[in-house]
């Protein structure tokens, strides 16, 4: 359970499992979910993030047929998701916010309960498995259970059907870094299977950043940015510039996101700025010197869905 998923091979990467096409819901007047247009290849980890509010719950309720949208469309693995098959459906695993299950039962039972509709495809080893591996007794009734135990029984039973696209909302929401940690084993262990998709969406961008190999960034219901975590992670960029007196009054470069000043320097955040840009810039301006800073893609994400960047699009397509 120790591969990152980061540098498996991408081979099965260009079938796309999951779009949508100007998928639009609106609640009263305001925008959910604007014109998002997102497409997920077969085979990949897709963090799917945004701030409190910008629409994730709701495109993925859109995408799994469970709400109507306002305009536009949407399909899961070639089927439109307003008129999803059960033979669709059971190729596809949703693990809710909240972990919701019948809390009376045992898992044991809520196993029976779930096998019954995947007869031909529920695998009880691989979910002996989880159990055990999660240090759960299957003899236990869901009630008894911690938040974090019910996040690893609702993952179990969203993997026992052997899902060749998974769709998570939230799933850590609450869990402690260990369990979170074995949680997301669980999830690169399912796409090590050849073929499957993830998509998941989580405000803890390390755990991103960890996992995922692709990014769909959703800001106001607006897709921001969708494309590899490797491109995400290099467009956007700080650069420290270093003067010998202030620093000018002026900045004028593309793709500026942030500009913080101090005496001698100058601390750009930058998106879609290559090596070749910021060295012109950089003597066009004097600099004694420039080099760029470290970031996280938590900085990364702070900074390119600051309410001031918002007009400032970044879209990366797949060639
Ligand atoms: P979070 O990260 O906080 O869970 P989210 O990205 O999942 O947020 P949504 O739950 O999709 O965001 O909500 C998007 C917007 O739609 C928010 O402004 C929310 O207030 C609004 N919204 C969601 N559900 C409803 C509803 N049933 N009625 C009215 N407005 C709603």
């Amino acid at each position: 359970m120790s591969r990152h998923p980061n540098s498996r091979k991408k081979k099965t990467m260009n079938e796309t499992v999951l779009e949508t096409h100007n998928l639009t819901r609106y609640y009263g007047s305001a925008a959910a979910v604007d014109h998002l247009n997102l497409k997920v290849p077969r085979g990949c980890i897709c963090g799917f993030i945004g701030r409190n509010g910008a629409g994730k719950t709701t495109a993925i309720k859109l995408m799994l047929g469970l709400l109507e949208p306002t305009a536009g469309s949407s399909s899961l693995l070639g089927c439109d998701s307003a008129a999803l098959t059960p033979a669709i459906r059971q190729r596809i695993g949703y693990v809710t916010e909240g972990h919701r299950l019948f809390r009376w039962m045992t898992i044991s039972e809520l196993e029976n309960f779930q096998a019954a509709f995947f007869p031909r495809q529920w695998d009880r080893k691989l979910f002996a498995e989880m159990i055990e591996y999660f240090e759960l007794a299957k003899k236990r009734k869901i009630k008894h259970l911690s938040n974090g135990q019910r996040a690893q029984v609702s993952l179990a039973l969203a993997l026992a059907p052997k899902p060749e696209l998974l769709i998570m909302d939230d799933p850590t929401l609450g869990l402690d870094a260990a369990i979170r940690r074995q949680f997301l084993e669980g999830m690169i262990e399912l796409i090590m299977r050849q073929g499957r998709t993830v998509l998941f969406s989580s405000h803890i961008l390390a755990d991103v950043e960890r996992v995922a190999d692709r990014i769909a960034v959703i800001d106001k219901g607006r897709l921001r940015a969708s494309c590899s975590l490797e491109e995400f992670r290099s467009a956007v960029r700080k650069v420290v510039f270093t003067f010998a007196d202030s620093p000018p009054a002026q900045v004028d470069i593309d793709g500026l996101l942030h500009c913080r000043r101090s005496d001698k320097q100058l601390e750009l955040t930058l998106v879609g700025a290559d090596d070749f840009e910021v060295a012109a810039w950089a003597e066009a301006v004097n600099a004694l010197e420039h080099h760029t800073a470290k970031m996280n893609l938590e900085d990364q994400f702070i900074e390119f869905t600051a309410p001031a960047n918002r007009r400032k699009l970044f879209q990366w397509e797949e060639t």
